[in-house]
């Protein structure tokens, strides 16, 4: 196997590469680097996203500049500022043995006179976007005359973005002896055209299929409320029986907190994080490696370094911040020729980021609604029926048969078999019973819920108040434990003496009108209505009764008959959230 001493590397660099715990070349650094560290030559490298670009086309052109010349020698023109930032970032760890480098990003939304500044220092490298990137040359601040390396990072995308005019421009303004390096996800005409008009034979190198994420994985998501978050990856994982999955998190601490309710509820689980000694990570790697950790819960920097082939599933408890790194996430299923899933939970404010992500993996998501209990209990039996199918009979057992059957003798196969499969039914199903249906319905709503309601929050006219027992907080947990909403999501409550106000979010109006459906509340039927009515200044939070004029006028009569004070029981409360059942470990 290909060290990255072996490519050609300096000691500088390999220092670093070592300091950031790089420790085999990617494909595409195996197969780039010797080349263009021996020649002089114009190149094209087409890799998916998350394959190591940066570095393939960084470690030459760090080793060949001269970073005691002030010159500019180097230019990587990239699509956007974001990853104009990150090249920036990546080169400057990369060089940071090198005495005197200055790499100076170069994209639009910022200071110019600041970036010219610190161009006019002597930048050996700049990594610009084409839009910022063709003005300042335009205005003289930045000289690309004596540039010896253009890279033309993921050259699609500047495409796509409409781009290559300027591109054209900026190029003119540099040497044509220059070397030419293109990295591309996809080769599309374009691309092509670009390299055709720019480039002299270039040395081609496809690392994998020309198509940009694996073709083995396929994509899906499932849109939940953001605080279902978990029960829906607990759903997943019980609907996924076999599952052997990395689940990301944002951050650090959600990691921990996911992990440490996973095994709680019985998952064989374990976060893997930075805040993590070395020998603690190895600890976790070497028990997912062997399995007895069948859902690993990662960042994205932990995850970097996990090389196991396997992987069933990836699931997305929230997506990165960078849509990019989505790919690396995805990337670590469907790996060497087997295929594998990239699960996605997504809230409903999130689902724009799933089509920004469809454009950058080149695939298309297809949405899945969350298995309800049945489903699951379904799923978890015909797994159990199949293992028992599959499994060899462990002989040590043969010594405790006859007394088995001596204690089971009574019962014919037909019962047996009732026995035996309700013992796993009834776990899933006692838990899952009263659970409720976690998807979140179609993007329309949020888009109808925004015009039907105008406004941002709608207020509602609610036929329960003080007689029934009702202070506003009381109204107030009433509501949020039926709709299922955090503390500030229900505000505005007023209650009155017949009758009460409350306001949420409009996006949530349908939800509510949705669970107090059919709703009994001292054996009277719940009335609820989105009210017209401005709320009115209530004085000290509905003591005062609003009799006459005020809020809720129109609604007056409908309150109806009330019945016995203070018969407001817990009982009458509606059922929510299924709880309790936890799971068997898993073996
Ligand atoms: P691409 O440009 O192909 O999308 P990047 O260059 O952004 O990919 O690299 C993806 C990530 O992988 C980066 O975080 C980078 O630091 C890391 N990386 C690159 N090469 C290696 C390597 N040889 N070993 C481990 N991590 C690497
Ligand atoms: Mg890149």
């Amino acid at each position: 196997m290909a060290t990255f001493k072996s490519l050609g590397l300096s000691a500088d660099m390999l220092q670093a590469i070592s300091d950031m715990g790089f420790e085999t070349p990617s494909e595409v650094q195996e197969k780039t680097i010797p080349i263009l560290l021996q020649q002089e030559t114009d190149l094209v490298s087409l890799a998916q996203t998350g394959t190591g670009k940066t570095a393939a086309f960084g470690f030459p052109m760090l080793q060949k500049i001269q970073v005691d010349s002030r010159t500019t020698q180097g230019l990587i023109l990239s699509p956007t500022r974001e990853l104009c930032l990150q090249i920036t970032s990546e080169l400057q760890q990369y060089g940071k043995y090198l005495d005197g480098l200055n790499v100076v990003a170069i994209y639009g939304g910022a200071s110019i006179t600041e970036q010219a500044k610190k161009i006019k220092k002597g930048a050996q490298i700049i990594v610009a976007t084409p839009g910022r990137m063709k003005d300042m040359i335009g205005r003289g601040l930045i000289d690309i005359s004596k540039i010896e390396y253009c890279v033309l990072d993921e050259a699609d995308e500047m495409l796509n973005m409409g781009f290559y005019e300027d591109i054209t421009e900026i190029l003119s303004h540099s040497p044509k002896d220059k070397s030419t390096w293109l990295f591309s996800a996809t080769m599309p005409k374009e691309v092509a055209r670009i390299a055709q008009k720019f480039m002299h034979d270039p040395v081609e190198i496809t690392v994998g299929s020309k198509n940009v994420g694996s073709e083995n994985v396929s994509h899906e998501y499932y849109m939940v409320s953001a605080r279902d978050r978990y029960p829906a990856l607990k759903r997943l994982a019980d609907a996924n029986p076999d599952i052997f999955s990395v689940v990301f998190c944002r951050t650090k601490r959600d990691t921990q907190k996911v992990a440490e309710k996973l095994i709680e509820d019985g998952y064989n689980a374990a976060a893997i994080h930075g805040d993590l000694s070395q020998n603690q990570r190895d600890i976790v790697m070497k028990s997912f490696r062997t399995r007895q950790i069948q859902m690993l819960v990662a960042t994205d920097v932990a995850a970097r370094g996990i090389d196991v082939d396997d992987i069933t599933h990836v699931i997305n408890y929230q997506l990165p911040d960078e849509i990019e790194t989505y790919t690396h996430r995805s990337g670590r299923t469907g790996r060497a020729g087997k295929t594998g899933v990239s699960m996605v939970i997504v809230s409903k404010s999130e689902l724009r980021k799933i089509k920004q992500i469809e454009k950058i993996i080149q695939k298309t998501f297809s949405q899945k609604q969350i298995p309800n209990g049945e489903e699951i209990c379904e799923i978890q039996l015909f797994h159990l029926a199949n293992s028992i199918k599959d499994t060899d009979v462990n002989h040590a057992i043969d010594a405790y048969i006859p007394q088995i059957e001596t204690v089971l003798k009574d019962f014919s196969k037909e019962e047996l078999i009732r026995k035996v499969f309700t013992v796993e039914f009834s776990r899933f199903h006692n838990y899952y019973k009263s659970a409720k249906d976690l998807n979140v319905t179609a993007s329309q709503k949020e888009v109808s819920a925004g015009k039907q309601y105008s406004g941002n929050s709608v207020r509602f006219f609610i036929n329960v108040g003080r007689k029934d027992g009702l202070e506003w907080m009381d109204l107030k947990d009433l509501i949020r434990e039926l709709v299922q909403l955090e503390k500030d999501e229900v505000f505005h409550v007023d209650t009155m003496d017949a009758f009460s106000f409350f306001n949420v979010d409009a996006p949530h109006a349908d939800k509510v009108l949705e669970a107090f459906k059919g709703v009994q509340f001292n054996n009277r039927k719940v009335e609820l209505e989105i009210s017209n009515e401005k709320r009115k200044k209530f004085g000290g939070k509905g003591k005062k009764s609003h009799r006459g004029k005020g809020g809720g006028k129109s609604h007056r009569g409908k309150g109806g008959q009330r019945s016995a004070k203070g018969n407001h029981r817990k009982g009458n409360r509606p059922e929510t959230k299924g709880t309790g059942g936890k799971r068997r470990r898993r073996r």
